[in-house]
């Protein structure tokens, strides 16, 4: 009601900074956040890169070792294949053929006697005995490969039970000069081989190895289970061929079973491959555990970070609360509640500086309680404090734009500064206050005031107090003329203060 006048008090600026304050807090949390996240995010990669060429060495180790005994006894198989064509083969006698046909590498450990069947799928000689008891294998999938495809070359079977072992049959075709059928020549390569070969390298128990033929049919793996021996992965439907590309990785649940892994497939090119798995908790299980370290002590700092802002904040609220009051109460007087004589005067200094600007005029009231000597003798002080909160609340209830300003100039006397104001209308302004102070006061013992008008544009060279001498000069005209009246000041006492 008595705010005539808004001003930018020192509480824009100290706002401003307590939300520049939070601002730059949050946006340096998420920096320093998204840092470490990104870092850690780092460290999670190097980690899965030094897992997986770990991964990629063993599986290609093993494949290499894999291979190199498929080959030599392959070449045992491929002897007796070529061998087997000698026309001196038969007219020797059997101990004679035995040495021609085998050589020692097909005596070496895991590694099942050779034998030979012929076009019928009848056993016909065995590396172990001189003298073989009669077996058929012709329904076997090893003779049957060969006896209908003359161009197998080397055939490695599923694993099977063979001859009261588990094994893995190597076979090779047995042809004439025509290309003709003659039989087959097979060998196996017992699991032990297998569980030889992994007993040797240091692996956790959840690490996995799994040898597939090229048709991705698991030939063995570990840790060992019968259940999935001789599956082949094409039928799964989870596990995609693209999983398993050489020297390709892949982090998720495997074929087998639900624990997610990080499969690495080695990069050889032999007839079998390996794949071998670490679980990703311990993969990443040193990463983890920094994770939890950095991530806790970051989060410490987050959250004390953001308290310090927060508290910082309040108190820099606190701080522009206290400054926004103090310059109120600088500027504020306190009984009637207007601006004070400080205030007004700097005021009008800015108002008069944009009314020259802008050549506009600039009115100003001086009202002044009348005989109020004599009211404050009859009623005393206090009654008097009561009738200038009356007048000042009479003033501001009669002005209302936006830029006047209310003022109590000092003792019973007030001011009234209106912005763009031509004389006639601030007359009319000051009739109001005029009314409306002596209305009020009616039913109570009669006070009046008295206003003095003045109204011009500011030209160059002229200063404010020329505005209020001239509005002073016709208030004295007021209370010469015999009070509770407004007086608009002549153009020769504008003149004249000029
Ligand atoms: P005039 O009509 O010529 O203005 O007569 P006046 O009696 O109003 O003028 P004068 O200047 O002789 O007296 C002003 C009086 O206003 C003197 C003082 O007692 C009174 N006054 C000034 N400030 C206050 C105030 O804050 N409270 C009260 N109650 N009276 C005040
Ligand atoms: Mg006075
Ligand atoms: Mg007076």
């Amino acid at each position: 009601m008595l705010s005539g006048w808004r001003e930018i008090t020192a509480r824009g600026p100290w706002r401003i900074s307590a939300k520049l304050l939070i601002v730059s807090s949050v946006v340096t949390v998420i920096g320093f956040s998204a840092i470490c996240v990104n870092v850690m995010l780092d460290m999670r990669r190097g980690e899965e890169a030094l897992a997986r060429q770990t991964l990629e060495n063993l599986a290609t180790t093993i494949e290499s070792d894999i291979s190199r005994n498929v080959e030599i006894y392959d070449l045992s198989l491929k002897a007796v294949a070529s061998n087997m064509l000698l026309p001196e083969l038969t007219t020797v006698s059997r101990p004679i053929r035995h040495l021609i046909l085998f050589d020692h590498a097909t005596t070496a450990k895991h590694f099942g006697a050779i034998q030979v069947f012929d076009a019928g799928g009848r056993l016909t000689i065995d590396a172990s005995t001189l003298d073989p008891l009669p077996e058929d294998r012709s329904e076997e999938d090893y003779f049957r490969v060969h006896r209908d495809n003359p161009g197998q070359g080397l055939f490695i079977s599923r694993p099977m039970l063979f001859r009261g072992a588990y094994s893995i049959v190597l076979s090779r075709r047995i042809s004439d000069s025509d290309g003709g059928f003659m039989g087959v020549v097979a060998g196996s390569i017992h699991f032990s081989y297998f569980h030889e070969l992994f007993d040797r390298l240091k692996l956790d128990p959840d690490d996995t190895i799994t040898v597939l033929k090229r048709d991705r049919t698991i030939m063995m793996r570990r840790p060992f289970d019968l259940d999935v021996i001789g599956k082949n992965l094409n039928e799964r439907q989870t596990w995609k061929a693209d999983n398993l590309k050489s020297g390709g990785a892949y982090a998720g649940q495997g074929p087998v079973d639900a624990t997610p892994r990080l499969y690495v497939r080695s990069t050889g090119s032999a007839p079998m491959f390996v794949v071998a798995g670490k679980p990703l908790t311990a993969v990443f299980e040193i990463w983890r555990k920094e994770a939890y370290r950095i991530g806790a002590v970051v989060l410490a700092l987050i959250l004390f970070m953001l308290a310090s802002t927060l508290v910082l904040a309040r108190e820099i609220h606190r701080r522009a609360e206290a400054e926004r009051k103090l310059e109120e109460m600088a500027t504020t007087d306190a009984l009637t509640g207007l601006k004070n004589r400080r205030k007004f005067d700097s005021v009008i200094d800015v108002e008069w500086r944009r009314a020259m600007r802008q050549k506009a005029p600039i009115a100003l009231l001086m009202i002044d309680a009348d005989h109020f000597k004599a009211y404050n003798d009859t009623f005393g002080h206090q009654a008097g404090d009561q009738v200038l909160v009356g007048i000042a609340i009479c003033i501001s209830d009669s002005v209302s734009r936006a830029g006047d300003c209310v003022a109590r100039y000092g003792g019973e006397e007030f001011a009234v500064l209106l912005p763009d104001t031509p004389a006639a209308n601030a007359f009319k302004v000051a009739e109001t206050i005029r009314l409306k102070v002596q209305g009020w006061s009616d039913d109570q013992a009669m006070s009046t005031v008295s206003c003095g008008i003045a109204s011009l544009v500011p030209a160059a060279g002229m200063d404010w107090p020329v505005l209020v001498a001239a509005a002073d000069k016709a208030l004295y005209a007021a209370k010469a003329g015999g009070r509770n009246q407004s007086v608009v000041a002549s153009l020769s006492q504008l003149s004249l203060v000029a």
